[in-house]
């Protein structure tokens, strides 16, 4: 028996002739597979450059402006996303009575969502529950469309809303999926449309909490829901479909020698998007190791191309050492130096709680064998809450001189480079520097990955894209 679950990006879904497009690749999955579920996005920018609409970003901030006391915005975004909801139907969906009733129904959530800002407007805020709320319609609409477009290529095909599948804790806006409850009520649900010879069509992004109340998975969570529905239902593939040829090695733009990879193991696409790889979202790939499935990623648009695929081996045969580049912007690195710090217990710990009461992630962390400094590396958003906390906390140690000062170096890019042969292939790392070094780089910070298929390095801003450069040569031999 095989099931394939099919997730759908935003631009896959971005206009009426993406998602007849998106249509065909589930007809002909239709004809390879016992069944299929698809996942979808909200509909993102069209790949007609008149229309550049991406509905989640203008439901947020419509919310957002609507809690600013602006009464206009959101008036206004609810007319823009009519247009471009009625468009796509119009241009995807056949049947008269379809369309019509599609229309009824996009009609009633539009509604909904200038109740929501009427009431975020009248509260002068918006939680991140009212949020959750408003930024999981778009999937909602394109669910319905989607169906819709589909029924229209012949597959028999009804949307349903993930609020009545995935069950999720009560962290809005990042909300984490309860796998049992999950598991059980996919299982229930999906099954019954199955066994009747119905392809559903499912929200991605959002699920609701054991009482009901829509939350979302965090920015880009469409790709966490394929695989959290994968894993409940115990797919045998996952397709994911976006609009670039697979993953590539690194972004075109700073090099335009990045290719697609072929084969990836899960461990180096976790690493991957963990370090700023925008493919996939950085959870993606966990639901799926547990149950070694295979997740394909493609072209929506280049549906023949192979892409790349994510296999669940610990080592790829013949595969090259280094496979990828990625950056993540915009970082600082906070150094707390002095020598009193030497032999003293528990400073790296507080110095750990001190962060995690800011609520914000560590991306790298080291300590010089000598134990005279900690550096972190963080977003740089979050450096001047990091660097006061720890000031704060560390008040005793700073007057009485056993520690110098909390500085930060703000200037900062975190290149990743990524590639199952870091761990046993000797010399990478050496050739990983020499690059580097040879392109006149400074590297501020180094930490290896624990799964030791990353190295990730510090850098300047501003030689962040010669950096990658020079280290992605590497990966082309
Ligand atoms: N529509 C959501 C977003 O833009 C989720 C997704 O597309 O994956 O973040
Ligand atoms: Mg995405």
């Amino acid at each position: 028996m095989t099931l394939a679950v099919i997730k759908f990006g935003g631009t896959s879904v971005g206009d009426a002739r993406a998602m007849r497009q998106s249509a065909q690749i589930v007809r002909s999955a239709v004809e390879k597979f016992d069944h299929i579920i698809v996942v979808t996005s909200a509909m993102g920018k069209s790949p007609d450059p008149r229309d550049q609409v991406k509905v989640t970003d203008t439901l947020i901030n419509a919310a957002r402006s609507a809690a600013d006391g602006d009464g206009e915005f959101f008036h206004k975004a609810k007319r823009q996303l009519a247009d471009k909801h009625l468009t796509a139907i119009d241009g995807a969906v056949d049947n008269p009575e379809d369309r019509r009733r599609i229309a009824e129904e996009i009609d009633r959530l539009l509604d909904g969502f200038e109740t929501l800002c009427a009431s975020v407007r009248v509260l002068g805020e918006v939680t991140p529950r009212a949020l959750d709320a408003i930024s999981g319609l778009g999937e909602r609409i394109a669910a319905r469309i989607l169906a819709g477009a589909l029924r229209s290529v012949g597959v028999n095909a009804e949307s349903i809303d993930a609020t009545e599948i995935v069950v999720t804790d009560d962290r809005f806006q990042a909300a984490a999926p309860l796998m049992d409850e999950t598991r059980e009520r996919t299982h229930t649900v999906l099954h019954r449309m199955l066994d009747r010879g119905v392809v559903p069509v499912v929200t991605g992004f959002i699920g609701a909490t054991r009482t009901g109340v829509p939350t979302t998975l965090g920015r880009g969570g469409s790709d966490y829901s394929a695989s959290i529905i994968a894993a409940a239902m115990d797919a045998t593939d996952v397709f994911n479909y976006t609009d670039v040829n697979g993953v590539l090695s690194t972004d075109p733009r700073i090099a335009p020698d990045a290719r697609t990879i072929d084969r990836l193991t899960a461990q180096e696409m976790s690493e991957m998007a963990y370090y700023g790889a925008s493919v996939l979202h950085p959870m993606t790939i966990a639901p799926l190791i547990e149950r070694n499935i295979p997740l394909r990623v493609k072209n929506t648009f280049n549906p023949d191309h192979p892409g790349t695929l994510i296999v669940h081996d610990s080592y790829i045969e013949g595969a090259h050492a280094l496979k990828a580049v990625t950056t993540v912007r915009e970082v600082s690195v906070i150094t707390v130096t002095g020598r009193g710090m030497k032999g003293v217990p528990g400073i790296a710990a507080r110095t750990f709680t001190a962060v995690a009461r800011t609520g914000t992630s560590v991306l790298m962390f080291s300590q010089a064998s000598a134990e005279t400094n900690i550096c972190l590396v963080v977003p740089r958003a979050s450096t001047a809450r990091v660097k006061s906390e720890l000031q704060s906390e560390m008040a005793g140690e700073i007057s009485r001189h056993e520690i110098d000062e909390v500085t930060s170096f703000d200037e900062a890019s975190i290149i990743t480079v990524v590639g199952q042969g870091i761990s046993d292939t000797p010399g990478v790392s050496g050739r990983v520097f020499g690059a580097l070094g040879n392109a006149g780089i400074n590297v501020y910070a180094i930490a290896q990955g624990s799964s030791e298929c990353s190295i990730s390095m510090v850098v300047g801003d501003k030689v962040c894209d010669d950096a990658v450069r020079a280290v992605h040569q590497l990966t082309l031999h």
